[in-house]
């Protein structure tokens, strides 16, 4: 970033780029909803892929026709959509995570003010599902994503590289539920026999937050 290019004259995380986002997301889980369910089926009850499969597919119908103006429209619908289609955990979890994105995004966002509603994100799944870091779900993936996202807008980093910056925190955190015990959800049930598999949800997070980094990118 030079004096020459103004940080506000950088792109930013507009509508278009929320429907893309979300596309992309729809379009790993189809491709990565056999391995989200064989994690799943070692701690949980195996229907986590097609619970964000089926959660996408209609989520990609609820956009048709959606003007993408500003990305919290975007990112509200896909939110509520999830919240009705989803039977699972995940449902309600990254519904409401969705809706509290949108709803903090209210135009066009540079780094700083799409690192907060991610934060908000990350809030709602606490408020809703009470679990800490540490416990084996989600939040073990999207806490250190947001921390990177955050740290990387805080230094001035553009939209690509804060994203890529949580992308690979989120997939560290994802890889590091493998040896911790799952204290909230299904798998918790399970006690120790949890530990030794990675989270199914921390796991998917990763790719959400992978997605994102790839559609600023490209
Ligand atoms: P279900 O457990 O109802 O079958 P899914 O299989 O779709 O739902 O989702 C399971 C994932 O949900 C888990 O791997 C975990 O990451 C996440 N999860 C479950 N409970 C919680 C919670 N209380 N807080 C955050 N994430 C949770
Ligand atoms: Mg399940």
């Amino acid at each position: 970033m030079t004096p020459d290019t103004p940080q506000s004259d950088a792109p930013r995380f507009d509508g278009p780029l929320a429907e893309s986002w979300i596309r992309a997301i729809a379009a790993a889980v189809e491709k990565e909803r056999s391995r989200l369910t064989d994690l799943d089926s070692a701690i949980g009850d195996g229907d986590h892929g097609s619970n964000l499969q089926r959660g996408f597919t209609a989520v990609l119908t609820a956009l048709e026709g959606l003007r993408p103006a500003d990305p919290g429209a975007v990112l509200t619908k896909t939110g509520t959509t999830l919240v009705s289609k989803v039977g699972g955990a995940s449902g309600p979890l990254y519904g409401k995570a969705f809706r509290a994105i949108g709803a903090a995004l209210p135009g066009p966002a540079d780094p700083a003010t799409l690192a907060e509603a991610l934060a908000a994100g990350l809030d709602a799944v606490r408020l809703l599902g009470k679990a800490d870091p540490g416990d084996k779900t989600i939040v073990d993936a999207w806490t250190p994503a947001v921390a990177a996202f955050r740290t990387a807008a805080a230094a001035g980093a553009p939209l690509p590289e804060a994203a890529a910056a949580a992308a690979d925190a989120a997939e560290r955190g994802a890889r590091d539920t493998v040896p911790l015990q799952a204290r909230k959800g299904r798998a918790s049930y399970l006690g120790e026999r949890s530990i030794g598999h990675q989270d199914p949800g921390a796991t998917s997070t990763a790719l959400i937050f992978r997605t994102l980094a790839e559609t600023l990118t490209t």
